[in-house]
């Protein structure tokens, strides 16, 4: 499937297309861009699209497995996805197993690592020139965000997600340090996980406590080091890239 037009829009790490026949699908291309800094710091990573798609693929089929909705419609192993076209909600869900990032700035109370149980869970306005600012749960329905209901079916979908993946990780021998999620409606009014879950979204640790996600971007600005992590992560996972040179 090849988008032969111009994107409706325009991501950092995503370019979103129409899809040619059905009004309620859209093709996401996953890019090589790489950010940082709330896009100060940008980059072309060699191949990450590629991997980010097959490893979203990856686990957006893990948690269909399990009963979730997500928007993944079809893929082809390619850096395209045919996705759901939904009325996103501008907020990114944050479930929390181990302070790191943003926590440790916010609160020094915690400490590096240091697990939280039960998992947090935090909510982020999306909005690039704010920095994507911590909001409470009472914001959000007073704000009209999302109502009561909504929100609450929101945070307990993120509570089972995280809990699938860190479980899932864990037999890996790998620990699920946060990730972040988007959510979006159907034309049903139905939510469904949205967006991408990639090594850009979440912060994944090996034994040693190496990053196999982009905190080693954020810490050495090296796209070589960042793509042999994505790497590293896709081969535990067993997903296919034996045709990226
Ligand atoms: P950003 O907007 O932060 O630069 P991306 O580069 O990931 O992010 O761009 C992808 C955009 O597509 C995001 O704004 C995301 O909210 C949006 N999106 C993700 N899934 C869907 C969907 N199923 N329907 C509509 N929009 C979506």
């Amino acid at each position: 499937m090849e988008p032969s037009f111009f994107p409706i829009y325009v991501g950092k790490s995503k370019n979103v297309y129409k899809h040619p026949y059905d009004e309620k699908l859209l093709i996401m291309e996953f890019k090589d861009d790489v950010t940082a800094g709330d896009g100060a710091i940008r980059t072309i990573a060699p191949h990450k699209g590629i991997i980010n798609a097959r490893t979203s693929h990856f686990f957006f089929k893990l948690l269909e497995g399990k009963g979730l909705k997500t928007h993944m419609v079809e893929f082809n192993g390619n850096n395209k996805m045919i996705v759901k076209r939904l009325k996103m909600i501008p907020i990114e869900f944050i479930a929390r197993n181990y302070a790191y990032g943003s926590l440790l700035k916010r609160l020094p109370l915690f400490k590096l690592m240091q697990p939280l149980d039960p998992p947090l869970i935090e909510f982020h306005y999306k909005d690039d020139s704010l920095h994507d600012p911590l909001i409470t749960h009472d914001d959000i329905i007073l704000s009209g965000l999302l109502t009561k209901g909504q929100l609450g079916k929101i945070v307990s979908i993120t509570a089972d997600i995280n809990m699938i993946l860190r479980t899932f990780l864990e037999e890996k021998g790998l620990k699920l340090v946060d990730i972040k999620l988007e959510y979006g409606f159907d034309e049903n009014g139905e939510i469904i996980l949205a967006d991408e879950i990639t090594g850009d979204g979440f912060r994944v640790v090996d034994e040693r406590e190496n990053h196999l996600d982009k905190e080693i971007f954020r810490k050495t600005k090296d796209v070589k080091l960042l793509i042999e992590s994505y790497m590293k992560l896709a081969s535990i996972l067993g997903i296919d890239l034996s045709d990226i040179k």
